[in-house]
């Protein structure tokens, strides 16, 4: 492998870890198979009605060769949450741990060497039961697939310019866009091209009631910078509550900032120093100019700014770098 060529593209690695719950509606034992295409009953309820969840982490390796993953209870427990609201069977945090631990085991040749990337873990949850009338499955399947992928945002090069969409919405309150849903993704690409072919990076959705207030991007939360102050919108039911969001928020404190959740509006985001992004697969992202309807602004980004210090402090983390003194790293062998 040219471990500095890869970006974020499909690379299929040995093993997947695969679980099917039992007729009493529980999830007992996993076992890993070959990478490969899996059979689906046409009538599964995934296929259907996409009762469905996924969940996203990574494994990264240590400078001293270990492999160390980052808060995969916090990923098992907000599958739990997802799977209440869509009636299926979740594993349990155990089973969820133990089987990101095979999974990256099995596959560890694909795990990039210390800072040239990671080993990306993709957990899918779904109704693979067939059923004719809309109802749940009868059967879940707990699936996992890793994919490594590259230093895209190494150093945090990966400046963003979003467009703030006025006219469609990514979550309703009361919907689904607090869970990890796999159908929150199909109503954003049609937006998010169009930003794209505008030369955007992507789209910073607001709420759906009144359009004032800032949400989050398609796949990432986002965060202002004023003065000493980190605000980040509260995820009340319409805001994926993100891993990196909740982490971000607790380093901020410790490294002496005031970190709120409060709601940003469109006037409040212009005012910010700095805005960022932050997303297992993006980290955190700097976002250097906002354009909504005729205004475009631009924010600080690179050397000296907040966002970099916690995206130092992060990634430290992450990496076995920094002292882990919240106990966030799951070390898998
Ligand atoms: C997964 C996801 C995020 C980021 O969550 P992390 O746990 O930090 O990876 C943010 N927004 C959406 C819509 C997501 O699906």
């Amino acid at each position: 492998m040219d471990w500095d060529k890869i970006q974020y593209e499909v690379i299929s690695t040995d093993q997947i870890y695969i679980m099917k719950s039992s007729s009493d509606g529980m999830f007992t034992e996993g076992k890993l198979i070959p990478f490969g295409t899996i059979e689906i009953n046409p009538n599964s309820s995934v296929l259907n009605y996409g009762q469905g969840l996924f969940e996203g982490l990574k494994a990264h390796r240590r400078k001293d060769g270990g492999i160390q993953t980052f808060r995969p209870q916090e990923n098992a427990l907000r599958m739990q949450k997802g799977a209440e609201r869509l009636l299926l069977v979740a594993p349990s945090v155990e089973q969820f741990i133990h089987a990101v631990k095979q999974v990256v085991l099995a596959n560890q040749r694909w795990l990039p060497p210390y800072g040239k990337g990671s080993l990306y873990i993709r957990p899918l949850l779904f109704g693979s039961g067939p059923v004719m009338g809309i109802s749940p499955a009868p059967e879940a399947t707990f699936l996992i697939y890793t994919n490594p992928i590259g230093n895209k945002y190494k150093g945090l090069a990966g400046d963003m310019h979003l467009l703030i969409e006025d006219k469609f919405s990514r979550a309703i309150p009361g919907g689904t866009g607090g869970i990890k849903n796999i159908s929150n993704y199909s109503p954003v690409f049609q937006v998010t091209k169009e930003a794209k072919a505008k030369g955007f990076s992507d789209v910073l959705f607001l709420d759906s009631q009144e359009h004032k207030y800032i949400e989050e991007v398609s796949s990432c939360n986002v965060f202002i910078v004023k003065g000493n102050v980190i605000s980040t919108p509260p995820a009340t039911g319409t805001i994926l509550p993100g891993i990196t969001r909740k982490s971000i928020i607790s380093i901020a404190f410790d490294l002496g900032y005031q970190a709120k959740e409060d709601r940003v509006s469109v006037e409040e985001i212009f005012e910010a120093d700095e805005v960022f992004c932050t997303g297992t697969a993006v980290s955190i992202s700097p976002v250097k100019s906002i354009t909504y309807q005729d205004k475009r602004v631009e924010f600080k980004t690179g050397d000296g700014t907040t966002s970099m210090k916690l995206f130092d402090m992060i990634r430290g983390i992450q990496l076995g770098d920094v002292e882990d003194k919240n106990g966030w790293t799951v070390q898998i062998d």
